[in-house]
């Protein structure tokens, strides 16, 4: 049995009354829809466009198959998501992104992972063999994808209800149209989804939405409304959550050596090696912002059930917790004031460099893709100076990274 699954990211409820207001967790008092609501409203979904067999929902949602299905055709061998989408033009941004729809990209060798048994933790992802930083462990075409913002089929006239009573009724509406998109998955697709674990069984969340809520992944380089920025992602009310199968097998850890990556081209999750990870080892996502102190990540972990008890969790100082809070405007810094371009970087601040290094290290925050940066100013500072084999494995981390947190997929 699984225990933990790995959501990066709340879902938000959206109705206008609750914009940004995180959905209710653990045991809650009268959860479930208030008993003087009659819980008649319909779905009413439409085919809109029998070319892509997409449907839309009468609060404007559409649910469309990615890649497409056509009849007659055997399926995509990397398989189909359900997509439900706020708008269709964000389905474009996908369908014309250069070089779509591509094959899920493949790892150096099949069967890096295996699913085993553990004492505490239920079901855990092991490596089968040494993975190097950087490399691909697998990847994977979400089972479905919906936005991070909760959207009831219909405006609900909850007039007289109390804040509680109204979320309780719009995740009770917003549960008829996941079942609609999940019933267009194929058998298997939907027996995988449905087994996936649930760590929302009494807040009010019903099957499906207590599933994303406890799985789901953050997708935020797709959104809704105007492109963002060149390396800007969008905010998590114009963005969307992918469940993975295998993907939601990875326990938790703040020291997590596998990061995600959502790839466009190939409608795709990509889970690599975040630093070296030898065979027989546990593989760890994170479930929640890892700049943070030990007591707020505790507070983010609640709702999945558990208290991490990482070396990061269980060693937790003021200096600990100062170092993760204080990492990424650290780093913006460096890269301002001791950028390879920057000449003057004195022998005293590099040594400063060096030292910030070993503690990143020592916290495990080597495995997060700031860090290339901190190793691409130690590696072209040696460089400049003609230190070739001491540049060498921080220029080649460097690398690794770059092609890592590549956005051009
Ligand atoms: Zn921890």
């Amino acid at each position: 049995m699984l225990l933990f699954g790995a959501l990066l990211t709340h879902i938000c409820a959206v109705a206008k009354m609750f914009e940004k207001k995180p959905l209710p967790y653990g045991k809650v008092e009268n959860a479930g829809i208030p008993s003087d609501y009659n819980g008649s409203t319909s779905i009413n979904a439409k085919v809109i466009d029998p070319l892509f067999t997409d449907h839309s929902f009468s609060n404007g949602l559409i649910v469309a198959t990615v890649p497409t299905r056509h009849n007659n055709q055997p399926s995509d061998p990397d398989g189909h998501s359900e997509w439900l989408l706020v708008h269709g033009a964000t389905k474009a941004k996908v369908f014309n992104f250069p070089g779509y729809p591509r094959p899920c990209a493949k790892p150096r060798r099949s069967n890096m992972i295996e699913l085993k048994q553990t004492p505490d933790t239920g079901m855990a992802v092991f490596a089968t063999c040494d993975i190097k930083v950087g490399d691909l462990i697998f990847s994977e075409r979400p089972l479905l994808v919906t936005p991070r913002a909760v959207f009831p089929p219909a405006r609900l006239n909850l007039s007289g209800y109390s804040k509680e009573k109204v979320t309780q009724t719009i995740m009770f509406e917003y549960e008829k149209i996941l079942e609609h998109v999940v019933s267009r998955m194929s058998p298997e697709r939907r027996a995988a989804l449905l087994a996936l674990c649930n760590s929302h069984t009494e807040d009010g969340s019903g099957k499906i939405m207590g599933i994303i809520r406890t799985n789901g992944f953050s997708i935020s380089n797709i959104g809704d409304g105007p492109n963002m920025p060149l390396g800007h992602l969008y905010p998590p009310e114009r963005s969307y959550s992918g469940l993975s199968d295998l993907g939601s097998r990875f326990n938790h850890s703040c020291i997590p050596n596998v990061t995600i990556s959502f790839k466009r081209s190939s409608f795709s999750f990509q889970f690599s090696a975040s630093r070296d990870i030898k065979a027989g080892e546990e593989c760890f996502v994170s479930y929640c912002d890892i700049f943070q102190s030990a007591t707020d990540r505790k507070k983010e972990l609640a709702p999945y059930g558990f208290e991490c008890k990482c070396k990061a969790c269980l060693h937790a100082t003021p200096a600990t917790d100062k170092l993760r809070i204080e990492y990424q405007d650290k780093v913006a810094r460096l890269v301002h004031t001791h950028g390879p371009w920057v000449l003057d970087t004195t022998k005293r601040h590099f040594d400063e460099l060096i030292e910030f290094e070993k503690e990143v290290v020592k916290e495990g925050l080597h495995s997060q893709k700031m860090y290339r940066f901190v190793v691409g100013i130690i590696g072209h500072w040696y460089e400049k100076y003609h230190l070739y084999t001491k540049a060498k494995p921080y220029l080649d981390l460097e690398e690794r990274w770059k092609t890592m947190a590549s956005d051009e997929e």
